[in-house]
């Protein structure tokens, strides 16, 4: 099983070979440039889907910021996933999503919050298969995005230009 930037597991691979791994920068780097200016109008519609992973090591910065005890956060408030992982046990929406469609926990929320929808691994896997394949039209593959969103309009808009860029990068540095 190999394992990207140590979190994101690409099942049925052995290893990272390098070329994949420069077109896995790339995609990653289209990903990460939402981060920093992504246009999240904080609607909360994304805190009702169905799987939100924990990992282990937020299990104790999530009982913090919630105020919930530890051995009570562990037994009532997490379920494991089919990976052995964790997951939160009420969804749909998340448990911490406040009346007011705020996050009550903002400051102690996961990974895959943070992240959301850019960066995790459906939304990337696409976008490395459209720097690396010509044919492939990424407004095509995020077709899946609610586009009642307000941030899908926003990715929509700019992702192909991402993608074309990221192609230019990769023919330059050589890559068929
Ligand atoms: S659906 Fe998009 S705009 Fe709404 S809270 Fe989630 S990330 Fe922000
Ligand atoms: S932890 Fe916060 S940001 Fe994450 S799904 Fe729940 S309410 Fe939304």
């Amino acid at each position: 099983m190999a394992v990207y930037r140590g979190k994101y597991i690409l099942k049925g691979l052995d290893r990272i070979t390098p070329e994949m791994e420069r077109d896995l920068d790339l995609a990653y780097e289209v990903c990460a440039s939402y981060g920093d200016s992504f246009p999240c109008e904080m609607c909360g519609r994304c805190c009702h889907q169905p799987n939100i992973a924990v990992l282990p090591g937020e299990v104790d910065s999530l009982s913090a910021a919630s105020g919930i005890p530890l051995d009570e956060f562990v037994a009532g408030h997490l379920r494991r996933s089919a990976d052995g992982g964790f997951l939160l046990k009420k969804t749909r929406p998340c448990e911490f999503l406040g009346a007011d469609g705020l996050c009550t926990i903002w400051k102690g929320r996961p990974e895959i919050c943070r992240d959301f929808p850019y960066a995790v691994s459906m939304f990337m896997s696409r976008v490395y298969i459209a720097i690396t394949d010509p044919r492939a039209d990424i407004i095509d593959m995020i077709s899946y995005m609610d586009g009642s969103w307000p941030c899908t309009a926003a990715i929509r808009g700019s992702i192909a230009s991402k993608v074309e860029e990221a192609r230019a990068v990769r023919s330059r540095d050589g890559a068929s």
